[in-house]
C-alpha cells in the first residue's frame, strides 16, 4: 500500500490546528499541509465551547505581546478571511475587560497595569467609584477600583474557527475525519501517524494541536506532557433587571466572571478548584443555585432575581507547569512541534500561535519571540511566572 506524504500533518483541527494551516499555506502555498480532525462539528473541542473573551491584561510581557497581536489581527481578520466575495464575520464587541482589585491582589494589578501601560496598551485605572458611575448595578463595596481595557472583549469563536479552516482549505491545506492513534518517529525524528481508519501518513513535521486530548497523542510518541483536561463550566443567565447597555468581562478578585451576550444574557463562570480532571461534559445547575448565584447577587445585588436558562461544560488543557502555551519543537524528537497547555486562554493566542509555528517550521525570522514559551521548559521544570488561568 503507498503511504500518502504531507510536509506537515497537524493533529486537531481546532483554532490552533486551523490558524496553523492558514499561516502555513499563507506563507509557502506549495505546501503540502494535511489536518487531522476526528469531529468536525467540534462538537467537544474547546474552541467551539469558550467564553470567546480577548484581553490585553495579561501579566507576562510575551502573553500581552500577543494579545497586542491579536488585536492588531482582530482588526483585518474579516478581510484577510474574505474568500472571493464571502466575508466572514467574527462579531468582535468591543466591551471591555473589567478586572477588580481587593486589598490582596492589589500589588499584582498594579505591576501588571505598569507592564501593560509600558508596552503601549489602552488600560485603564479606574477607583471604585468610577465602577459605580459606569456601572450603576454594580456594589464595588470593600473594593479598591479595577483596571479595564477598553479593547478588550469577545468575538464569535466559531465563526473565528470557520474562517481559518476555510482560509487554509482554500489556500490548499486539506483536513481529513480521522482520529490520530499514534505518532511514529523514526531516528530522532517524527516520520508521520497511523490513523484509525487503517492509513498511515508521513511528514517531516507533525504539530500536536490536540487541545485537551494532547498529552494522550503525544505519550504514542513517548512524550510525556504536562497537560491535563480540567472541566470548566459556563452558565447561561436570564436576569429580571437588564442592564443598560453591554456589561464588559467583569472579573471578581475571587476569579469569578460574568459579561453580558447577545439577546440580554449574562454568561457567566469560575474555575475552582474541585474542577474535576477528565473528559466530563456534564454542567451542574447545583453549583450556580448554591455557590455563584449568591456570590454573584452580592455584587450586582439587581441579578438576584434570574433564571438559570442553561449550562455547558468545556476542558481546559491545562498546563501543570505554569498555566501557559508550550510552543515549539520538542527537544527529544525533531519535526515534532506542540501547540498545546493553553489553560483557558488560547483562543485569543491563535493568531500569534499559528504564526510562530509557521515561523518555526519553515525557518523564518521571528516577527515576535515566543521562545519563552518552549516545550524545553517542561523538561527543565522551569515555570513562568504568570498563572494566567482565568
Ligand atoms: C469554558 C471555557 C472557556 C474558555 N474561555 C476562553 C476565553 O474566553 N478566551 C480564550 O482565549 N480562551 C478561552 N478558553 C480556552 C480556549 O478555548 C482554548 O485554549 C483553545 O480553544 C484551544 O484550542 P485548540 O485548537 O488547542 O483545542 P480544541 O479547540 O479543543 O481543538 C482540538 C481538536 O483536536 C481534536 N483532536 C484531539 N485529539 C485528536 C486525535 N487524536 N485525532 C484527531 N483529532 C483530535 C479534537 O476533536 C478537537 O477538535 C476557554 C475554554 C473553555 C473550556
Amino acid at each position: 500500500m503507498t503511504i500518502k506524504t504531507y510536509d506537515v500533518i497537524i493533529i486537531g483541527g481546532g483554532i490552533m490546528g486551523s490558524a496553523a494551516a492558514y499561516y502555513l499555506m499563507q506563507a509557502d502555498s506549495s505546501l503540502s499541509v494535511a489536518v487531522i480532525e476526528r469531529d468536525p462539528s467540534y462538537a467537544r473541542a474547546s474552541t467551539t465551547l469558550s467564553m470567546s473573551n480577548v484581553r490585553i491584561q495579561f501579566s507576562l510581557k510575551e502573553n500581552i505581546q500577543v494579545s497586542q497581536y491579536t488585536f492588531e489581527i482582530l482588526d483585518r481578520f474579516e478581510d484577510e478571511m474574505t474568500i472571493e466575495d464571502r466575508r466572514p464575520k467574527i462579531y468582535y464587541h468591543r466591551d471591555g475587560n473589567l478586572f477588580l482589585v481587593d486589598q490582596q491582589n492589589q500589588r499584582a494589578a498594579e505591576k501588571a497595569f505598569e507592564l501593560q501601560k509600558k508596552l503601549g496598551c489602552r488600560i485603564e485605572w479606574w477607583s471604585a467609584e468610577k465602577i459605580k458611575q459606569q456601572y450603576d448595578l454594580y456594589e464595588p463595596g470593600n473594593l479598591l477600583g479595577g483596571t479595564y481595557g477598553p479593547d478588550d472583549g469577545h468575538i464569535d469563536a466559531y465563526a473565528m474557527l470557520m474562517a481559518y479552516k476555510a482560509k487554509a482549505r482554500f489556500l490548499g491545506a486539506v483536513y481529513l475525519e480521522d482520529d490520530v492513534t499514534r505518532i511514529k518517529k523514526a531516528g530522532g525524528r517524527v516520520s508521520g501517524v497511523s490513523l484509525a481508519s487503517g492509513q498511515n501518513l508521513s511528514a517531516g513535521f507533525v504539530v500536536n494541536c490536540a487541545g485537551a486530548w494532547a498529552a494522550q497523542i503525544a505519550a504514542t510518541a513517548g512524550v510525556e506532557l504536562a497537560v491535563i483536561p480540567i472541566k470548566r463550566q459556563v452558565f447561561t443567565l436570564d436576569t429580571a433587571v437588564k442592564p443598560a447597555g453591554p456589561l464588559p468581562l467583569t472579573v471578581l478578585p475571587s476569579g469569578m466572571y460574568f459579561r453580558t451576550e447577545t439577546g440580554g444574557i449574562i454568561l457567566l463562570g469560575k474555575s475552582m478548584v474541585e474542577d474535576p480532571v477528565g473528559f466530563n461534559f456534564s454542567w451542574d445547575e447545583k453549583r450556580f443555585m448554591e455557590i455563584l448565584w449568591p456570590e454573584l447577587a452580592e455584587f450586582v445585588p439587581a441579578f438576584d432575581r434570574l433564571k438559570l436558562i442553561r449550562g455547558w461544560a468545556g476542558l481546559y488543557a491545562v498546563n501543570t507547569l505554569d498555566g501557559n502555551a508550550i510552543l515549539g519543537q520538542w527537544p527529544e524528537i525533531k519535526g515534532f512541534y506542540l501547540a498545546n497547555g493553553f489553560s483557558g486562554h488560547g483562543l485569543q493566542q491563535a493568531p500569534a500561535v499559528g504564526r510562530y509555528l509557521t515561523e518555526l517550521i519553515l525557518d523564518l525570522p521571528n516577527a515576535l519571540d515566543l521562545g519563552i514559551f518552549s516545550p524545553a521548559r517542561i523538561l527543565e521544570q522551569k515555570p513562568l511566572s504568570e498563572g494566567g488561568l482565568v
